[in-house]
């Protein structure tokens, strides 16, 4: 029996120790991540995350992850949500290169983006010092989350720990330059990164495009200044963290439509006293039909800022 073993630690130990409802899950969600870079450039590929939520069925492969070639090896920015994901991706870099991974660059904490990073040689991950301390900080309780949603996708899935802080610097491997951006918004650190030789930004989440944004951990003020420090980059190409990648600078505009448009509705909301249950349901405006999964992030959205507001606005109760 499973005791008082956390799911993860009972996945750890294997199917001989697996009790009958967690083989059930096993036998029914173990499967291979099918990972099909498309070319974004010359010697650049993206891995496209799907534009779903992370469930069980797809091990949360939601995210986007950019390869580069370059003649030291090639270069990911981010690395899928589990071990299983970064192992494929490793297969994938190599196939498509012909070289080991050189580097991966991890844009932020959430699941979907480092948790693949533990299949790579940990001196090959870099992120900002403020992702690294985060990881040391709240990772494995990040990677337990994941593997309650997620389950066996996730088996063998470590906290990554990088092996470098970068800050606002420039690294370059083979015949590419690396511009590092670290800003902040969708969460308390966001590394961006502009090639200079493909002229592709990597946005990482603080773009979304015709996929809704996720909130839970956003200043919305920050990610407004970070999207106008992106906006004048001439890049040839942006990346977002979730959506096509395009010319252009559709996903900055439609990133910021939509926190404009949560942040106006959700205020609304509880200017006129709405409850959480009442404000979900509200309708949303027609631009955001097009946006995959709109409804399910705007009902996230509400969960966690209509209490804060509540918390922030209303007069507190005297003792
Ligand atoms: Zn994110």
């Amino acid at each position: 029996m499973i005791g008082p073993l956390s799911r993860r630690a009972a996945l750890a130990l294997g199917a001989g120790a697996l009790a009958a409802p967690l083989a059930v899950t096993t036998a029914r969600a173990r499967r291979a991540y099918d990972i099909r870079p498309e070319p974004i450039g010359d010697g650049v590929w993206l891995a496209r995350g799907l534009d779903e939520p992370i469930t069980a069925q797809n091990g949360g492969a939601i995210a986007n992850v950019v390869i580069f070639d370059t003649r030291e090896g090639a270069v990911l920015v981010d690395a899928g949500p589990s071990r299983a994901y970064g192992e494929a991706l490793r297969a994938a870099a190599r196939e498509l290169t012909g070289k080991p991974v050189a580097r991966v660059y991890l844009t932020h904490i959430h699941a979907d983006h480092v948790f693949g990073a533990g299949a790579f040689t940990p001196d090959t991950v870099w992120t900002t010092a403020a992702l690294r301390d985060d990881l040391a900080a709240r990772g494995d309780a990040l990677a337990d989350a994941m593997y309650r949603v997620a389950g066996d996708w996730m088996r063998g899935t470590e906290t990554p720990a990088p092996a470098r802080a970068v800050g606002a610097e420039t690294e370059d491997v083979g015949e590419r330059r690396f511009r590092f951006l670290p800003l902040a918004g969708h969460t308390g650190s966001d590394l961006c990164l502009f090639e200079e030789r493909s002229g592709l930004l990597v946005a990482g989440d603080l773009a979304f495009l015709d996929r809704a944004p996720t909130t839970p951990d956003a200043d919305l003020g920050l990610w407004r200044s970070a999207l106008d420090t992106l906006a004048p980059i001439s890049a040839r190409r942006l990346c977002p963290g979730h959506g096509p990648a395009e010319a252009g600078s559709r996903g900055l505009k439609q990133t910021r439509d939509w926190l404009d448009m949560i942040e106006e509705r959700i205020d609304d909301g509880f200017e006129r006293g709405l409850d959480v249950i009442e404000l979900m349901a509200e309708p949303l405006p027609a631009w955001t039909d097009r946006l995959a999964v709109a409804r399910y992030e705007f009902a996230r959205s509400v969960m966690h800022r209509l209490p804060r507001l509540e918390r922030e606005r209303l007069p507190a109760r005297s003792a």
